[in-house]
């Protein structure tokens, strides 16, 4: 289901899921140190597309593994390394994470909205009616629709249900064709 055309404002914000959007996912299992961080080889050349596109650009991951007590490195040494995989010019402008186990009811796990409103909390500016967020699972495709978003699903398979796209990479193509 690709037919609906995008529209780009000014206060459109890209909202991106972390693993299986950016980076590889790692099934079953969570990213604990900086060495099982594998970014997915079509992340650059979408964001080169992407990034000129949004002002604003935001990850919004949800990390269990660190309320299991499971993580290696921290959260923040795993966000520093992936940041200095990117070019500068290509950076987002916040990464989100929820460090909650699913049992805490936390207000911020997706597909609760906490990190959207957190993210239009520090920049007032953006319109979460006219955002995107691009992710890999229903919980992501339920946060989109809970914030207000439009939902973009990345997956092999298409569904009816959602925009679907194979990567970050086909989608970015398909938004500037339109
Ligand atoms: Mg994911
Ligand atoms: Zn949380």
């Amino acid at each position: 289901m690709n037919s609906q055309p995008f529209l780009i404002h000014n206060n459109s914000a890209l909202f991106l899921d972390r693993d299986g959007v950016i980076n590889k996912l790692r099934v079953e299992d969570y990213v604990k140190q900086t060495s099982e961080f594998e970014l997915l080889p079509e992340l650059i050349p979408a964001l080169k597309i992407l990034r000129p596109l949004f002002s604003r650009i935001f990850i919004v991951t949800n990390q269990q593994g660190i309320g299991k007590g499971l993580m290696i490195d921290s959260i923040d040494k795993i966000h520093d390394h992936f940041l200095s995989l990117l070019p500068k010019e290509l950076q987002p402008n916040k990464i989100y994470h929820c460090p909650h186990l699913k049992e805490e009811a936390c207000v911020c796990r997706k597909p609760k909205p906490g990190m959207a409103l957190a993210a239009k909390n520090d920049y007032p500016e953006i319109l979460l009616s006219h955002s995107f967020m691009i992710g890999d699972s229903i919980s992501d495709m339920d946060f989109a629709k809970n914030s207000g978003m439009k939902p973009i699903f990345i997956s092999k398979q298409d569904n009816q249900a959602y925009q679907t796209y194979t990567s970050i990479l086909h989608f970015a193509q398909a938004f500037i064709k339109v």
